[in-house]
């Protein structure tokens, strides 16, 4: 499985994007830079993409995604989360308004989008991958997603604070990496705590929660660039665990 990082910030300037991870070129997850990192032909080659949740860093691009799908003439783009995530894009995003509902909007190859409901916790095939949504905790309804193919298995944890449910599932499987969010520095623990999201001190603990894995890749993703220097300096204190930070561009083969 080939994993590229397209965007993996919690916020956006020339050199950061949102949240945007694309496997073997054809499943999307989350779409923070979906279409400002991909050309033409590489937007075409994406058959799904698998939303967390409906904040506006992880869906931003499937505005343009969406339109020049209908441009290129298809195939239908799948988008896949759980029931609020798309209750909220039918709602509030694809709603004839903010942007064109183009579950309407027909190409040759059928409708330009069409919609996933994730039941959570039960197994999906998602254009031929094998895909499970977990929920985890954070403002509104956002899910996790075990992503598995053959042999490899992968996690992303999507937007969450502390959380339960997630940890006992990570500890069931024989993952290859787990994408984990880490946004605000220490100082801004009251912030973090209200708006759903980790510290390196909040992600410390929890990464106790995943037992003796010390080997098991940690791809942190989501620093709020206004706090990446302070957030990168508290990491180098989380001892025992094969944490790496991405960055956009960066390719991992799982
Ligand atoms: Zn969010
Ligand atoms: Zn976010």
């Amino acid at each position: 499985m080939e994993l590229r990082v397209l965007g993996c910030h919690g916020g956006e300037t020339p050199a950061h994007r949102t949240s945007a991870f694309l496997i073997d070129g054809k499943v999307g997850i989350d779409a923070g830079a979906l279409t400002s990192e991909l050309t033409l032909a590489e937007q075409r080659r994406v058959q799904s993409v698998l939303v967390s949740h409906c904040h506006m860093d992880h869906i931003q691009d499937l505005a343009t995604m969406a339109d020049t799908r209908c441009q290129a003439g298809g195939p239908t783009l799948q988008l896949a989360g759980t029931e609020a995530t798309i209750g909220a894009l039918k709602a509030h995003f694809f709603n004839d308004l903010l942007w064109p509902d183009f579950t309407k909007i027909k190409t040759p190859k059928g409708p330009t989008i069409r919609y996933l409901v994730l039941k959570p916790e039960v197994t999906y095939d998602v254009s031929g991958y094998s895909v499970r949504a977990v929920l985890v905790s954070h403002t509104v309804e956002s899910a996790a997603f075990v992503v598995r193919r053959g042999r490899s298995t992968i996690a992303y944890s999507g937007d969450t604070g502390p959380t339960t449910r997630l940890w006992e599932v990570l500890r069931s499987l024989d993952l290859k990496a787990l994408l984990m969010e880490v946004s605000f520095p220490n100082a801004q623990q009251r912030l973090a705590t209200a708006s759903g999201h980790h510290t390196p001190r909040t992600l410390a603990s929890e990464l106790d929660k995943l037992g003796d894995r010390s080997d098991l890749p940690i791809l942190l993703f989501h620093i709020k660039p206004t706090f990446e220097r302070a957030v990168l300096r508290e990491l180098t204190r989380i001892r025992g665990r094969n944490l790496s930070i991405l960055h956009p561009g960066d390719t991992f083969i799982l």
